[in-house]
């Protein structure tokens, strides 16, 4: 990882290697954090976050699914990002990772006397799943793993207990020589990727799921404002396995996996097994808009 200069914690710039935590935080141990993975890109005019606004009042939601009061509002998180950003002087697109925690204090499960911090650092990161992957398409296993069920989990929250199970299904992925997991709902109909959303294409209409057993996707709502706007046809409902592996086009979204393309999955080759064509529009559309090129979506752009 590319260290930056400065963390900030609780209202503080922190040097990065002093961003530190006692080893009884509380959420360290059970689990219950809130967090976002938000981007900043280094537009012609200079850096300038995406979205900031829709993931500041996610990870407020989050907390709040999850019973934690935040220690800072809307505003005040807000201005943090633009401050850190401000202060690292950055000169590439940079990740931002925003964490409300538990902190030191009381353990047991009964969390609620445990103080609450804040934490945000950030840091330049290229492409999540590799610039070959954006360009020629990544390899996808059905995960063994069903995604976390709405019956035991809230998946509303990205919470960082719910990425146990994306990373044990990220996990059995690589090991079997693909890049990416996609996981099953429990009954059996597609959910999401360990931190994607999900879309096929098929005889020129876009499909992805409702968000019943996945995060409420940014990037996602993203693409599909640029699909309609661009006049493709767009179903939202349940997709099969079966429908996946016939479908013309597939591809991921997410802050971090921004659209990557999707050449197989379970070894089944989707469409000719490159970028397709829809997926390569949608694309290239939402570079233009987090890169700022698109002045009808420049007030999605926070200029630090
Ligand atoms: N699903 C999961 C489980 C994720 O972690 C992410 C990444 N935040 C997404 C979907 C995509 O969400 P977004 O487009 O808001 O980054």
């Amino acid at each position: 990882m590319d260290k930056a200069q400065f963390i900030w914690m609780d209202g503080k710039l922190v040097a990065w290697d002093d961003a530190k935590v006692h080893i009884l935080t509380h959420t360290l141990h059970y689990g219950n954090g809130v967090f976002e993975g938000t981007r900043a890109y280094m537009t012609k005019e200079g850096l300038a976050v995406f979205k900031l606004k829709e993931h500041t009042k996610r990870l407020l939601n989050s907390a709040k699914i999850t019973r934690i009061k935040a220690n800072f509002s809307q505003e005040e998180l807000e201005q943090a990002h633009l401050e850190l950003l401000r202060a690292n002087r950055f000169t590439a697109n940079v990740y931002i990772r925003p964490l409300i925690y538990l902190g030191y204090g009381v353990m047991g499960l009964n969390h609620i006397q445990a103080p609450v911090n804040t934490a945000i650092a950030a840091w330049q990161w290229g492409s999540y799943l590799g610039d070959e992957g954006l360009e020629n398409g990544i390899r996808v296993k059905i995960s063994s793993f069903t995604r976390n069920p709405a019956k035991s989990m809230m998946g509303k929250a990205k919470s960082a207990a719910n990425y146990l199970n994306s990373q044990m299904a990220k996990y059995e992925a690589l090991e079997a020589g693909y890049e990416e997991a996609l996981l099953l709902d429990d009954e059996g109909f597609i959910a999401e990727g360990s931190g994607e959303c999900f879309f096929i294409v098929r005889n020129g209409t876009l499909i992805t799921p409702p968000n019943d057993t996945s995060l409420e996707s940014i990037t996602q709502a993203t693409v599909l404002d640029l699909a309609k706007e661009a006049g493709i046809p767009i179903e939202r409902r349940r997709i099969t396995r079966d429908e996946v592996y016939i479908a013309d086009e597939a591809f991921f979204t997410g802050t971090a996996a921004e659209v990557t393309p999707i050449k197989d999955v379970d070894n089944y080759v989707i469409g000719d097994g490159k970028r397709g064509s829809i997926t390569r529009q949608l694309q290239e559309a939402y570079f233009d808009v987090v890169y700022g090129r698109n002045p009808k979506y420049k007030h999605l752009l926070t200029f630090i």
